[in-house]
């Protein structure tokens, strides 16, 4: 990992802001790899949906039943912001394991 990445000055993080020294990049000798030098890849902001409770989520300060769209009008096969997007979002892990039916834990156990 040292060899090959350095730190970036800064990084925006989704619901979390801009963070100093969080995030990584490729080195400049590794610069052939790297796709955002390659493609000109730009970093481009895009705000979420004022209905979106991700920026809370991810911050551990909400639920995802606490937002109002989840697994209603908000599913994995039709997002509307990065955590039911990704797979790996909190949103969509929870949507996908179930856990958001009502009972779905007491009938397990
Ligand atoms: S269910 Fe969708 S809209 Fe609601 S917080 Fe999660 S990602 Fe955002």
């Amino acid at each position: 990992m040292a060899e090959v990445f350095e730190l970036r000055p800064a990084f925006d993080w989704r619901g979390l802001g801009e963070i100093p020294w969080s995030g990584l990049r490729l080195k400049d000798e590794y610069a052939g790899f790297d796709a955002e030098r390659r493609f000109g890849v730009r970093d481009e902001r895009v705000p979420d949906s004022q209905s979106c409770e991700c920026a809370a989520i991810v911050r551990g300060q909400k639920h995802p039943r606490a937002c109002k769209l989840f697994g209603s009008v908000r599913t994995p096969d039709h997002p509307i912001g990065a955590c039911m997007v990704s797979s790996e979002g909190a949103c969509a892990a929870y949507y996908s394991y179930g856990r958001h039916r009502e009972g779905a834990g007491r009938a397990a156990a």
